[in-house]
């Protein structure tokens, strides 16, 4: 059972973020194509490869260092509006790790924690606005919760997605407040947020990077 998370687990689980969103990459484009522009599925794996890329030249050695290669790989490869969004939340986990080559679960929440005080800083949007915040504030509530509750790591992030999942799925309801989605009003009603699902993948990959690797 992991109790800390280390650079290289860090390492893995954007590998399993690039293979996952890879997988959801049609079906991302698909919700975006409803209610926005239809281009995120292209735009966030193009994205997460240039991040990928980018760490295996840098070979950082603190999960700060990799995280902020991600984060400012994510902003000038992607673009648009999402670039600087997405890139914020691994830049915000990556202030949030502190130059620590290894974290707990406190540390983990206090990563997340700074990922969604600084993609709602840059993009002001609030929970029930129909964006990436939808999945991503309710992860950090879970996992204020989980260590609350002295919960281990695994059991923490498995409820960390859960969470997420939970948090993309009820953005069907919502009239989009932010994004491109905004110009449909009532229209996005059941359409479930593009950018609210790769945050939940993104979560749910970190999380599945990890009890895989414990099956190993
Ligand atoms: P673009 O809007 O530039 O086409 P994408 O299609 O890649 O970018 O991403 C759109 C996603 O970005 C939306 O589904 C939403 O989740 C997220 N998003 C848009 N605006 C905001 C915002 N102000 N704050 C947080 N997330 C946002
Ligand atoms: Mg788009």
């Amino acid at each position: 059972m992991k109790t800390r998370l280390t650079v290289k687990e860090f390492k893995g689980m954007i590998k399993n973020i690039h293979k996952t969103l890879e997988e959801n990459k049609d079906y991302l484009t698909k919700l975006d194509s409803f209610i926005g522009d239809g281009d995120h599925g292209t735009t966030i794996c193009r994205g997460v490869k240039s991040a990928l890329e980018k760490i295996e030249e840098v070979k950082p050695t603190t999960i700060t260092e990799l995280l902020k290669t991600a984060g400012f790989a994510l902003i000038s490869s992607m673009g648009g509006a999402a670039g600087p969004l997405f890139g914020s939340v691994f830049l915000g986990m990556a202030e949030g790790a502190n130059g620590k080559d290894s974290i707990d679960l406190e540390g983990l929440e206090i990563m997340f924690s700074k990922a969604l005080e600084k993609v709602s800083k840059i993009g002001k949007a609030n929970p029930g606005d129909k964006t990436m915040i939808d999945s991503l504030a309710p992860a950090v509530e879970s996992l204020k919760d989980s260590l609350d509750k002295v919960l281990n790591m695994d059991e923490a992030m498995a409820n960390m997605s859960r969470a997420a999942q939970k948090g993309a799925l009820s953005t069907k309801e919502m009239v989009a407040k932010k994004g491109k989605s905004r110009y449909q009003g009532k229209r996005a009603l059941g359409y479930q947020d593009a950018g609210a699902t790769t945050m939940y993948l993104i979560i749910d990959a970190m999380y599945k990077s990890i009890s895989q690797e414990e099956d190993k």
